[in-house]
Protein backbone atom coordinates (compact mmCIF):
# COMPACT_ATOMS: atom_id res chain seq x y z
CA UNK A 1 0.00 0.00 0.00
CA UNK A 2 1.56 3.32 -0.79
CA UNK A 3 2.00 5.18 1.88
CA UNK A 4 0.93 8.84 1.74
CA UNK A 5 2.14 11.90 4.00
CA UNK A 6 -0.48 12.78 6.26
CA UNK A 7 -0.97 16.25 6.95
CA UNK A 8 -1.99 17.50 10.60
CA UNK A 9 -5.04 17.55 11.80
CA UNK A 10 -5.58 21.14 13.08
CA UNK A 11 -8.07 22.26 15.91
CA UNK A 12 -10.88 24.46 15.63
CA UNK A 13 -9.47 28.15 15.66
CA UNK A 14 -12.05 29.25 18.17
CA UNK A 15 -10.44 26.43 20.97
CA UNK A 16 -7.24 28.92 20.79
CA UNK A 17 -8.95 30.59 23.90
CA UNK A 18 -10.76 27.62 25.72
CA UNK A 19 -8.65 26.95 28.64
CA UNK A 20 -8.95 25.38 32.09
CA UNK A 21 -5.88 25.98 34.23
CA UNK A 22 -7.61 23.79 37.20
CA UNK A 23 -7.26 20.60 35.20
CA UNK A 24 -4.48 22.21 32.75
CA UNK A 25 -1.87 21.69 35.70
CA UNK A 26 -2.91 18.06 36.73
CA UNK A 27 -1.01 16.49 33.32
CA UNK A 28 2.06 18.58 35.05
CA UNK A 29 1.52 16.95 38.69
CA UNK A 30 1.04 13.31 36.73
CA UNK A 31 4.59 14.24 35.54
CA UNK A 32 6.06 15.01 39.18
CA UNK A 33 4.13 12.25 40.85
CA UNK A 34 5.45 9.77 37.63
CA UNK A 35 9.03 10.67 39.64
CA UNK A 36 8.09 9.29 42.75
CA UNK A 37 7.26 12.82 44.87
CA UNK A 38 3.92 12.65 47.12
CA UNK A 39 1.62 16.01 45.54
CA UNK A 40 -0.19 17.93 48.15
CA UNK A 41 -3.43 19.00 45.97
CA UNK A 42 -5.21 21.89 47.15
CA UNK A 43 -5.96 22.64 43.21
CA UNK A 44 -9.57 20.93 42.88
CA UNK A 45 -13.03 21.57 44.17
CA UNK A 46 -13.65 17.87 44.47
CA UNK A 47 -15.04 17.40 48.15
CA UNK A 48 -15.01 13.46 47.88
CA UNK A 49 -10.95 13.19 47.33
CA UNK A 50 -10.75 14.32 51.16
CA UNK A 51 -12.56 13.73 54.15
CA UNK A 52 -16.00 14.31 52.89
CA UNK A 53 -18.41 11.66 51.45
CA UNK A 54 -21.63 11.49 49.84
CA UNK A 55 -24.88 11.07 52.51
CA UNK A 56 -25.90 7.73 52.65
CA UNK A 57 -29.55 8.14 51.94
CA UNK A 58 -28.73 10.00 48.02
CA UNK A 59 -27.05 6.83 47.52
CA UNK A 60 -29.63 4.47 48.59
CA UNK A 61 -32.08 6.76 46.34
CA UNK A 62 -29.95 6.28 42.99
CA UNK A 63 -29.06 2.34 43.95
CA UNK A 64 -33.06 2.39 44.07
CA UNK A 65 -33.96 4.17 41.05
CA UNK A 66 -31.22 1.46 39.13
CA UNK A 67 -32.71 -1.78 40.79
CA UNK A 68 -36.17 -0.24 39.58
CA UNK A 69 -35.10 -0.16 36.13
CA UNK A 70 -34.88 3.56 36.04
CA UNK A 71 -31.85 3.18 33.57
CA UNK A 72 -33.45 4.29 30.39
CA UNK A 73 -33.45 7.54 28.69
CA UNK A 74 -35.18 10.21 30.93
CA UNK A 75 -37.15 12.95 29.86
CA UNK A 76 -35.14 15.47 28.18
CA UNK A 77 -36.04 18.31 31.10
CA UNK A 78 -35.54 16.01 33.88
CA UNK A 79 -37.74 13.86 36.12
CA UNK A 80 -40.89 14.83 37.20
CA UNK A 81 -39.88 13.97 41.02
CA UNK A 82 -37.02 16.15 40.62
CA UNK A 83 -38.41 19.21 38.84
CA UNK A 84 -40.95 19.16 41.29
CA UNK A 85 -38.23 19.06 44.70
CA UNK A 86 -36.05 22.03 42.43
CA UNK A 87 -39.49 24.21 42.64
CA UNK A 88 -39.81 23.59 46.29
CA UNK A 89 -36.50 24.27 47.17
CA UNK A 90 -36.77 27.41 44.99
CA UNK A 91 -39.67 28.27 46.90
CA UNK A 92 -38.08 27.48 49.84
CA UNK A 93 -35.39 30.41 48.78
CA UNK A 94 -37.84 32.86 47.92
CA UNK A 95 -37.87 32.11 44.42
CA UNK A 96 -41.71 33.00 43.13
CA UNK A 97 -41.63 33.72 39.63
CA UNK A 98 -40.29 30.19 38.55
CA UNK A 99 -41.27 29.79 34.36
CA UNK A 100 -38.77 26.70 34.27
CA UNK A 101 -36.73 24.76 35.66
CA UNK A 102 -34.71 21.38 33.99
CA UNK A 103 -32.05 19.32 35.01
CA UNK A 104 -28.45 18.61 33.32
CA UNK A 105 -25.16 16.89 33.56
CA UNK A 106 -23.99 19.82 36.07
CA UNK A 107 -23.93 22.74 36.36
CA UNK A 108 -21.57 22.41 33.52
CA UNK A 109 -24.03 21.30 30.97
CA UNK A 110 -26.95 24.34 32.31
CA UNK A 111 -24.44 26.71 31.91
CA UNK A 112 -23.12 25.84 28.63
CA UNK A 113 -27.13 25.45 27.52
CA UNK A 114 -28.17 28.90 29.06
CA UNK A 115 -25.08 30.52 27.13
CA UNK A 116 -25.68 28.81 23.49
CA UNK A 117 -29.12 29.93 24.31
CA UNK A 118 -28.84 33.11 24.57
CA UNK A 119 -26.20 34.51 22.62
CA UNK A 120 -25.38 35.39 18.89
CA UNK A 121 -22.28 36.28 17.39
CA UNK A 122 -21.08 39.83 17.56
CA UNK A 123 -22.84 39.87 21.14
CA UNK A 124 -21.73 40.12 25.10
CA UNK A 125 -21.86 38.13 28.04
CA UNK A 126 -20.18 40.34 31.05
CA UNK A 127 -18.28 37.57 33.25
CA UNK A 128 -16.24 38.34 36.51
CA UNK A 129 -12.60 39.17 36.90
CA UNK A 130 -11.17 36.98 38.70
CA UNK A 131 -13.81 34.26 36.92
CA UNK A 132 -14.82 30.12 37.29
CA UNK A 133 -12.83 29.41 33.75
CA UNK A 134 -16.14 27.16 32.75
CA UNK A 135 -17.58 30.43 31.35
CA UNK A 136 -15.03 32.21 29.46
CA UNK A 137 -14.20 28.29 27.98
CA UNK A 138 -17.83 28.15 26.78
CA UNK A 139 -18.02 31.88 25.43
CA UNK A 140 -14.76 30.99 23.99
CA UNK A 141 -15.97 27.96 22.09
CA UNK A 142 -19.49 29.84 20.64
CA UNK A 143 -16.84 32.81 19.23
CA UNK A 144 -17.51 35.28 21.63
CA UNK A 145 -15.33 37.48 22.96
CA UNK A 146 -14.53 38.07 26.67
CA UNK A 147 -16.24 41.43 28.58
CA UNK A 148 -15.31 41.25 31.94
CA UNK A 149 -16.05 43.25 35.17
CA UNK A 150 -13.61 43.25 38.32
CA UNK A 151 -14.41 42.07 41.48
CA UNK A 152 -12.65 44.51 43.81
CA UNK A 153 -10.27 42.86 46.38
CA UNK A 154 -10.18 46.02 48.39
CA UNK A 155 -14.25 45.77 49.25
CA UNK A 156 -14.02 41.88 50.26
CA UNK A 157 -14.02 40.98 46.50
CA UNK A 158 -17.67 42.78 45.72
CA UNK A 159 -18.49 42.67 41.75
CA UNK A 160 -17.25 46.60 40.45
CA UNK A 161 -20.24 48.13 39.83
CA UNK A 162 -19.13 50.99 38.04
CA UNK A 163 -16.85 48.76 36.14
CA UNK A 164 -20.26 46.67 35.61
CA UNK A 165 -21.74 50.01 34.38
CA UNK A 166 -19.30 51.19 32.26
CA UNK A 167 -19.12 47.30 29.76
CA UNK A 168 -22.75 47.10 29.42
CA UNK A 169 -23.22 47.80 25.78
CA UNK A 170 -25.93 47.81 23.66
CA UNK A 171 -24.58 44.18 22.49
CA UNK A 172 -24.96 42.97 26.23
CA UNK A 173 -27.26 39.81 26.82
CA UNK A 174 -26.14 38.97 30.51
CA UNK A 175 -24.54 39.19 33.43
CA UNK A 176 -23.05 36.04 35.12
CA UNK A 177 -22.94 36.50 38.93
CA UNK A 178 -21.48 33.67 41.16
CA UNK A 179 -22.50 33.69 44.80
CA UNK A 180 -20.68 32.46 46.48
CA UNK A 181 -17.80 32.82 44.89
CA UNK A 182 -14.67 30.35 43.40
CA UNK A 183 -12.35 31.15 43.28
CA UNK A 184 -12.50 34.48 46.13
CA UNK A 185 -14.91 32.69 48.44
CA UNK A 186 -16.83 36.23 48.93
CA UNK A 187 -20.57 35.97 49.24
CA UNK A 188 -22.31 39.30 47.86
CA UNK A 189 -24.22 41.70 49.91
CA UNK A 190 -27.70 42.20 50.04
CA UNK A 191 -27.57 45.51 48.43
CA UNK A 192 -25.09 44.61 45.89
CA UNK A 193 -28.11 42.21 44.72
CA UNK A 194 -30.51 44.54 44.29
CA UNK A 195 -27.84 47.01 42.42
CA UNK A 196 -27.13 44.59 39.82
CA UNK A 197 -30.68 43.31 39.50
CA UNK A 198 -31.50 47.23 38.96
CA UNK A 199 -28.70 47.11 36.04
CA UNK A 200 -30.37 44.17 34.94
CA UNK A 201 -33.71 45.94 34.46
CA UNK A 202 -32.14 48.88 32.80
CA UNK A 203 -30.53 47.56 30.53
CA UNK A 204 -32.60 44.14 29.55
CA UNK A 205 -30.19 41.60 30.61
CA UNK A 206 -30.61 37.95 31.87
CA UNK A 207 -28.74 37.26 35.41
CA UNK A 208 -26.65 33.72 35.51
CA UNK A 209 -26.67 32.69 39.24
CA UNK A 210 -24.65 30.56 39.75
CA UNK A 211 -25.47 29.75 43.16
CA UNK A 212 -23.95 25.88 43.12
CA UNK A 213 -22.47 26.82 46.93
CA UNK A 214 -25.10 28.08 48.39
CA UNK A 215 -25.39 26.06 51.76
CA UNK A 216 -21.87 26.35 52.62
CA UNK A 217 -22.21 29.71 53.90
CA UNK A 218 -19.15 29.56 57.07
CA UNK A 219 -20.03 33.07 58.24
CA UNK A 220 -23.46 33.08 60.35
CA UNK A 221 -25.58 34.87 57.49
CA UNK A 222 -27.71 33.09 55.55
CA UNK A 223 -27.50 32.91 51.26
CA UNK A 224 -29.68 35.72 49.44
CA UNK A 225 -31.03 34.45 46.19
CA UNK A 226 -30.75 36.57 43.18
CA UNK A 227 -34.02 35.29 41.90
CA UNK A 228 -35.21 36.45 45.50
CA UNK A 229 -33.71 39.83 45.23
CA UNK A 230 -35.70 40.27 41.60
CA UNK A 231 -38.51 38.54 40.72
CA UNK A 232 -39.26 40.07 37.45
CA UNK A 233 -35.75 39.84 35.83
CA UNK A 234 -34.87 37.12 34.35
CA UNK A 235 -32.79 35.32 36.14
CA UNK A 236 -31.35 31.47 35.31
CA UNK A 237 -30.52 29.97 38.84
CA UNK A 238 -27.89 27.16 38.57
CA UNK A 239 -27.74 24.26 41.59
CA UNK A 240 -26.99 21.00 42.13
CA UNK A 241 -25.80 18.16 43.77
CA UNK A 242 -21.61 18.58 43.22
CA UNK A 243 -20.85 21.10 46.19
CA UNK A 244 -23.56 20.70 48.67
CA UNK A 245 -24.66 17.23 48.66
CA UNK A 246 -20.93 16.27 47.92
CA UNK A 247 -21.24 13.76 44.84
CA UNK A 248 -20.01 15.83 42.27
CA UNK A 249 -19.12 12.58 40.07
CA UNK A 250 -22.90 12.20 39.62
CA UNK A 251 -23.03 15.18 36.88
CA UNK A 252 -26.08 16.49 38.47
CA UNK A 253 -26.81 20.09 37.97
CA UNK A 254 -30.39 22.04 37.14
CA UNK A 255 -31.22 25.66 35.91
CA UNK A 256 -34.30 27.76 37.68
CA UNK A 257 -35.40 30.44 34.84
CA UNK A 258 -37.78 32.78 36.77
CA UNK A 259 -38.70 36.55 35.67
CA UNK A 260 -41.33 38.06 33.94
CA UNK A 261 -43.29 35.08 31.91
CA UNK A 262 -43.86 36.79 28.65
CA UNK A 263 -39.90 38.26 28.43
CA UNK A 264 -38.31 34.69 29.47
CA UNK A 265 -41.04 32.76 26.87
CA UNK A 266 -38.93 32.79 23.74
CA UNK A 267 -35.53 32.08 25.83
CA UNK A 268 -37.09 28.79 27.86
CA UNK A 269 -38.21 27.68 24.21
CA UNK A 270 -34.35 28.19 23.18
CA UNK A 271 -33.26 26.12 26.12
CA UNK A 272 -36.06 23.40 25.65
CA UNK A 273 -34.76 22.93 21.72
CA UNK A 274 -31.32 22.72 22.90
CA UNK A 275 -32.43 20.08 26.13
CA UNK A 276 -34.51 18.29 23.51
CA UNK A 277 -31.42 17.55 21.34
CA UNK A 278 -28.94 16.34 23.63
CA UNK A 279 -31.59 13.48 25.24
CA UNK A 280 -30.97 14.01 28.83
CA UNK A 281 -28.91 13.91 31.72
CA UNK A 282 -27.67 10.99 33.64
CA UNK A 283 -31.42 9.04 35.09
CA UNK A 284 -30.74 7.29 37.80
CA UNK A 285 -28.68 9.98 39.79
CA UNK A 286 -31.87 11.98 39.21
CA UNK A 287 -33.36 10.29 41.88
CA UNK A 288 -30.87 11.39 44.27
CA UNK A 289 -32.30 15.08 43.90
CA UNK A 290 -35.71 15.44 45.97
CA UNK A 291 -33.55 12.69 48.57
CA UNK A 292 -31.05 15.78 49.05
CA UNK A 293 -33.13 18.74 48.85
CA UNK A 294 -36.32 17.14 50.56
CA UNK A 295 -34.26 14.97 53.13
CA UNK A 296 -32.05 15.40 56.20
CA UNK A 297 -29.71 18.17 56.16
CA UNK A 298 -27.77 16.52 58.52
CA UNK A 299 -24.58 16.58 56.92
CA UNK A 300 -24.08 20.44 56.37
CA UNK A 301 -23.46 21.15 59.73
CA UNK A 302 -20.47 18.68 60.02
CA UNK A 303 -18.80 19.92 56.16
CA UNK A 304 -19.61 23.72 57.59
CA UNK A 305 -17.49 23.07 60.80
CA UNK A 306 -14.68 21.43 59.28
CA UNK A 307 -14.63 24.22 55.76
CA UNK A 308 -14.84 27.07 59.24
CA UNK A 309 -11.90 25.42 61.03
CA UNK A 310 -9.70 24.94 57.22
CA UNK A 311 -10.50 28.48 56.54
CA UNK A 312 -9.72 29.71 59.59
CA UNK A 313 -6.49 28.25 59.41
CA UNK A 314 -5.66 28.99 56.04
CA UNK A 315 -6.89 32.75 56.58
CA UNK A 316 -4.54 32.86 59.58
CA UNK A 317 -1.18 30.98 57.35
CA UNK A 318 -1.99 34.13 54.97
CA UNK A 319 -1.90 37.20 56.65
CA UNK A 320 1.26 35.67 58.66
CA UNK A 321 3.30 34.85 55.89
CA UNK A 322 5.72 37.50 54.59
CA UNK A 323 4.69 38.33 50.96
CA UNK A 324 0.97 36.67 50.98
CA UNK A 325 -2.52 38.75 52.09
CA UNK A 326 -5.70 37.39 51.80
CA UNK A 327 -9.61 38.57 52.14
CA UNK A 328 -11.13 35.81 54.52
CA UNK A 329 -13.60 33.61 52.42
CA UNK A 330 -17.04 33.49 53.35
CA UNK A 331 -18.36 30.73 51.55
CA UNK A 332 -17.56 27.75 49.41
CA UNK A 333 -14.28 26.41 49.90
CA UNK A 334 -11.76 28.66 47.97
CA UNK A 335 -9.49 31.18 49.47
CA UNK A 336 -7.69 33.34 46.84
CA UNK A 337 -4.78 35.32 48.57
CA UNK A 338 -2.88 37.51 47.05
CA UNK A 339 0.97 36.92 46.56
CA UNK A 340 3.90 39.81 46.44
CA UNK A 341 6.56 38.47 44.35
CA UNK A 342 9.21 39.61 41.51
CA UNK A 343 7.28 37.15 38.62
CA UNK A 344 4.87 35.62 37.55
CA UNK A 345 2.26 33.34 39.51
CA UNK A 346 2.08 30.64 36.96
CA UNK A 347 5.84 30.61 37.35
CA UNK A 348 5.73 30.45 41.26
CA UNK A 349 2.90 27.91 40.71
CA UNK A 350 4.47 25.49 38.59
CA UNK A 351 8.16 25.84 40.67
CA UNK A 352 6.14 25.24 43.78
CA UNK A 353 4.84 22.42 41.88
CA UNK A 354 8.07 21.13 41.09
CA UNK A 355 10.07 21.98 44.21
CA UNK A 356 7.74 21.32 46.90
CA UNK A 357 5.02 19.18 45.16
CA UNK A 358 2.38 21.65 46.48
CA UNK A 359 -0.54 22.03 43.83
CA UNK A 360 -2.50 25.16 43.52
CA UNK A 361 -3.90 26.91 40.74
CA UNK A 362 -2.19 30.73 39.38
CA UNK A 363 -4.61 33.55 39.72
CA UNK A 364 -3.90 34.66 36.11
CA UNK A 365 -5.69 31.39 35.44
CA UNK A 366 -8.42 33.05 36.33
CA UNK A 367 -7.90 37.04 35.75
CA UNK A 368 -7.00 39.31 38.06
CA UNK A 369 -5.99 43.37 37.68
CA UNK A 370 -3.64 44.10 35.87
CA UNK A 371 -0.11 44.49 38.50
CA UNK A 372 -1.51 42.01 40.93
CA UNK A 373 -0.95 38.15 41.73
CA UNK A 374 -2.77 35.67 43.05
CA UNK A 375 -2.71 32.26 43.81
CA UNK A 376 -6.04 29.55 44.37
CA UNK A 377 -6.32 27.58 47.63
CA UNK A 378 -9.08 24.76 48.21
CA UNK A 379 -8.73 24.47 51.50
CA UNK A 380 -10.81 20.99 51.34
CA UNK A 381 -7.88 19.01 52.85
CA UNK A 382 -7.84 18.43 56.62
CA UNK A 383 -5.64 20.62 58.61
CA UNK A 384 -2.75 17.95 59.08
CA UNK A 385 -2.36 18.72 54.79
CA UNK A 386 -2.99 22.31 54.88
CA UNK A 387 -0.70 22.60 57.55
CA UNK A 388 2.25 20.82 55.79
CA UNK A 389 1.16 21.98 52.34
CA UNK A 390 1.35 25.46 54.17
CA UNK A 391 4.62 24.87 55.57
CA UNK A 392 6.24 24.19 52.34
CA UNK A 393 5.10 26.94 50.39
CA UNK A 394 5.66 29.59 53.63
CA UNK A 395 9.65 27.50 52.85
CA UNK A 396 9.14 28.00 49.29
CA UNK A 397 8.93 32.09 49.79
CA UNK A 398 11.48 32.24 52.00
CA UNK A 399 13.85 30.36 49.58
CA UNK A 400 13.34 31.51 46.50
CA UNK A 401 12.04 35.42 47.25
CA UNK A 402 14.52 35.67 50.73
N1 LIG B 1 -19.99 26.68 38.83
C1 LIG B 1 -19.01 26.93 39.72
C2 LIG B 1 -18.89 28.30 40.30
C3 LIG B 1 -18.10 25.93 40.09
O1 LIG B 1 -17.13 26.21 40.97
C4 LIG B 1 -18.23 24.63 39.52
C5 LIG B 1 -17.26 23.56 39.84
O2 LIG B 1 -16.26 23.72 40.50
C6 LIG B 1 -19.25 24.42 38.59
C7 LIG B 1 -20.12 25.46 38.28
C8 LIG B 1 -19.43 23.09 37.91
O3 LIG B 1 -20.31 22.31 38.65
P1 LIG B 1 -20.82 20.88 38.20
O4 LIG B 1 -20.00 19.86 38.89
O5 LIG B 1 -22.25 20.84 38.67
O6 LIG B 1 -20.72 20.79 36.72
Amino acid sequence: MPLTQLREITAASRLDNVRYPIRDLACLADEVALKGHKILPLNIGDPITFDFATPSHLIDAVHKAMRDGKNGYAPSSGIKLALEAIRREAARKGITMVQDVFVTTGVSESVEICLSALVNPGENVLTPSPDYPLYSAVLAKLGIGLNTYDLNEQDGWQPELDDIKAKITPRTRAIVLINPNNPTGSVCSHGMLEQIADLARQHNLVIFADEIYDKLILDDDQHVAMAAVAPDVPVVTFGGLSKNYLAPGWRIGWGIVSGDAAAVKPYVEGIGRLLRSRLCANHPEQYAIPAALDGPQDHLTEVIRKMRSRRDLTVKWCNSTPRVSCVSPRGAFYAYPSIDIPEGDDVFVRELLMQKYVLVVHGSGFGQKPGTKHFRIVFLPDEQILTKAYGAIADFIKERYA
